[in-house]
């Protein structure tokens, strides 16, 4: 779905990513983990077009998407969850998702599936947007994704801030979406919660991809990989 070669961003002369690689199957979900500063954001930002001081190779699902804007990736399947939530306080939950699919060829979940699959939408869908808690503002983010026709999902650290239990809302919400083919790619520092929810993950240090682990590795070395993280 996502393949990822050679790709290096700027922040002026400040080099932030360096020749990441990387590459996300169909169906799977992928962390990128990383301490403060590691280049997250950046990555993401980049894949989605945000960035404009990038160079590499960026793929999706065969297409070169690397010189394309955001808007055009959003309509080839990119789907953005920001770390902001997006959400809007002139809008409820119901308008959020009001909006067509707008990815090419995609049909996009339908709002009898999002409501099903989140019943937490269903439940308050006349309510503002920003009248929502942090964690269900970031299940509407993902809805609206879905609704788009979204084929992947980037999120920017979907738990960042939140409860544990909350936390966990999250994880089942991106459980669901996997288990219905969905394809994610997330920003997660906390690597227990990571192994829960993932199939793969890549350590990013530096602006590099130091090391691709999976979930077995990710439980053995928890201890290190949080003290890496610095948490
Ligand atoms: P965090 O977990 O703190 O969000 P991160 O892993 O997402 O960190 P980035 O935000 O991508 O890391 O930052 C990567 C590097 O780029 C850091 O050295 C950071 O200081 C630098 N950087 C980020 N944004 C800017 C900016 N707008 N201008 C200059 N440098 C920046």
């Amino acid at each position: 779905m996502l393949r990822v070669d050679g790709l290096s961003a700027w922040y002026g002369a400040a080099q932030a990513l360096r020749d990441v690689a990387l590459e996300v199957r169909g169906g799977e979900v992928v962390t990128i983990v990383g301490r403060n500063g590691a280049g997250k954001t950046t990555l993401l930002r980049c894949l989605m077009g945000l960035h404009k001081q990038q160079r590499g190779t960026v793929e999706l699902a065969g297409t070169d998407v690397a010189r394309l804007p955001a808007h055009k990736r959003a309509r080839l399947g990119m789907g953005w969850v920001p770390d902001d939530r997006g959400t809007y306080s002139s809008l409820s939950v119901a308008e959020h998702l009001a909006l067509p699919p707008r990815a090419a060829g995609a049909a996009g979940w339908s709002l009898d599936r999002l409501y099903e699959t989140f019943p937490m939408l269903a439940e308050r869908r006349a309510v503002a947007g920003t009248q929502l808690s942090g964690g269900e503002q970031q299940i509407l983010a993902i809805a609206r994704a879905l609704r788009s026709g979204a084929r992947l999902l980037l999120c920017d650290e979907p738990t960042e801030g939140l409860a544990p239990v909350v936390v966990e809302r999250i994880g089942a919400a991106l459980r669901e979406v996997k288990q219905q083919g969905g394809t994610v790619l997330l920003i997660e520092q906390n690597v227990r919660f990571a192994s829960t929810v993932a199939d793969r993950h890549y350590l990013l240090a530096q602006g590099r991809v130091v090391e691709s682990l999976d979930n077995a590795q990710v439980r053995s070395r928890e201890r290190e990989l949080l003290t890496h993280l610095g948490i």
